[in-house]
């Protein structure tokens, strides 16, 4: 299977939001989710579970009577998430919750990824709490995107774009 690789583009280096890093593997630029927290200011990042290298990002959420947690992979665009319970529903929307506190991490927003405009996403702030990363809380779509306050509208949207879909990231990294 090839590598879909999404080039970031140079610009966005020079307003890259503290949380985001950008780091280079085997040749390769990628952008990774450094920290990211709830409302109350608890880390969604845990060392505990790594995925590609990376600590993952570790929410709570239900689905319907469902409850359990999600590692979701912190390299941008990469859709790995590990489940601790097994989802019922595949396209399921999921309701996100901070795993240290039980706030609620959903909020409105449009998605945009293609036949889904789906409203309720997961929203994880990045420090300072002005910045945000919104994911679409409906299991399988790829939809996600920043919402930076000092980056030109139209690179933040091109940065939001970028996504490694099905198992590719997973062939380029070897499947680690
Ligand atoms: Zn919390
Ligand atoms: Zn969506």
């Amino acid at each position: 299977m090839q590598l879909v690789h999404n080039e970031i583009p140079r610009e966005f280096l020079n307003v890259l939001p503290e949380g985001i890093k950008f780091i280079a593997l085997h040749g390769r630029n990628f952008l990774v989710v450094e920290s990211v927290f709830c409302p109350q200011g608890h880390s969604l990042r845990v060392d505990t579970v790594k995925i590609h290298g990376e600590p993952a990002v570790h929410i709570g959420v239900r689905i319907g009577a469902q409850e359990g947690g999600i590692f979701i992979d912190s390299f941008w665009g990469s859709h790995n998430k590990l489940y601790d319970f097994i989802p019922g529903e595949s396209e399921a929307v999921v309701e996100a919750f901070c795993p240290v506190c039980g706030a609620s991490l959903m909020v409105n927003d449009v998605c945009k990824a293609e036949g889904c405009g789906g409203e309720a996403h997961i929203q994880m702030l990045l420090p300072g709490g002005k910045n945000r990363v919104l994911v679409c809380g409906r299991l399988g779509c790829p939809g996600h995107r920043l919402a930076l306050q000092a980056a030109p509208g139209s690179l933040v949207e091109e940065v939001s774009a970028i996504n490694y879909f099905g198992t590719h990231i997973d062939d380029f990294f070897g499947g680690i």
